[in-house]
């Protein structure tokens, strides 16, 4: 299939590349849904989420938004290794809590009657409010991730990639996801939304953030002021700091228009993107990188610089 340019209306490639990015969020929620009203939530979500893997690894192929991005960048184990151990690092978390006795003393807020949430309300509804009230906390965790040097250390993992397709998608440092869950999720679970409500919030974020990170040729219209579009979330990986520093909704872009930094200009986002700093290319060298102090960077810079020159790899 041929690249699709501003302007360019060609028969049904133009018309799929509207349809698609609503249309594979359309089938992944009705097919959660479905396993919501038969009491297999989660089992109905990996259904939807691997046919969403499946469904973007063959777009990807078929109508490429740049062409460049197919070339192999070297970095499949490590992005593969970030989204286990972030994963690997939540599924920690929850069992950590419920040893504790975390999740006793969060209980009494949750339980039905209790705290502000409107329980009594349609499930559709209340799914909407969780993703706004969980959105507030994902994009100041975000944003904080950008403007705090400290949780930038943490995030410049993600942003460190010079391509975008589905296999970064949970490129994560497991710090920076601890933050991120734990802010995002804790916000719903103090306001006391139903466990269904944050199925229904982890869930979104799934389909959201895979379809952020695709290579995929699709078009938004006026779906990007909603919600966190691959359109915006391109811009957000630019090089160029006045382009990153936008766009910091997980989910909705509500938060963006409300604090100023929305950002969605006419013209294509860059093809050059990733950080304007060194980080290393081995997945250890990069769970390591934020704790180490600026003398033993500038040494692992200096070791990768030898090994690139270096007849043999650097190991
Ligand atoms: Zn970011
Ligand atoms: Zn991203």
């Amino acid at each position: 299939m041929q690249d699709l340019k501003e302007g360019q209306h060609s028969g049904f490639d133009y018309w799929f590349s509207w349809l698609t990015w609503p249309g594979l969020m359309l089938i992944c929620i009705s097919i959660t849904a479905y396993g919501f009203s038969i009491d297999y939530p989660i089992m109905f979500f990996n259904v939807a989420y691997i046919f969403l893997i499946i469904a973007l690894l063959f777009l990807e192929r078929l109508m490429p938004h740049e062409q460049q991005w197919r070339l192999p960048d070297g970095q499949n184990f490590a992005n593969i290794a970030h989204t286990l151990t972030s994963k690997g690092t939540v599924q920690g978390l929850l069992f950590f809590s419920t040893v504790i006795g975390l999740t006793e003393v969060i209980t009494p807020v949750t339980e039905p009657g209790n705290g502000l949430w409107p329980r009594h309300w349609p499930m559709a509804v209340q799914a909407i409010i969780g993703l706004i009230v969980s959105e507030f906390a994902l994009y100041w965790a975000h944003r904080l991730s950008h403007e705090w040097p400290w949780l930038w250390r943490f995030h410049a993992v993600h942003h460190s990639v010079t391509k975008l397709w589905i296999v970064n998608t949970g490129r994560f440092h497991f710090v920076d996801s601890l933050v991120s869950i734990v802010l995002g999720t804790g916000v719903l679970v103090l306001a006391g939304a139903p466990l269904e409500v944050v199925k229904w919030q982890a869930s979104i974020t799934a389909f959201i953030g895979m379809l952020t990170h695709c290579n995929v040729q699709m078009r938004f219209a006026c779906l990007s002021w909603f919600f966190n579009t691959p359109g915006l979330h391109r811009w957000h990986h630019s090089l160029e700091l006045a382009e990153s520093d936008r766009n910091y909704g997980e989910n909705l872009i509500l938060w963006d228009h409300i604090f100023g930094t929305y950002l969605n200009p006419e013209h294509r986002p860059p093809t050059a993107i990733g950080i304007n700093a060194f980080m290393p290319a081995k997945f250890r060298h990069q769970l390591i990188w934020p704790f180490l102090s600026e003398a033993s960077k500038k040494k692992m810079e200096a070791a990768y610089l030898l090994a690139s020159t270096a007849p043999c790899t650097f190991d």
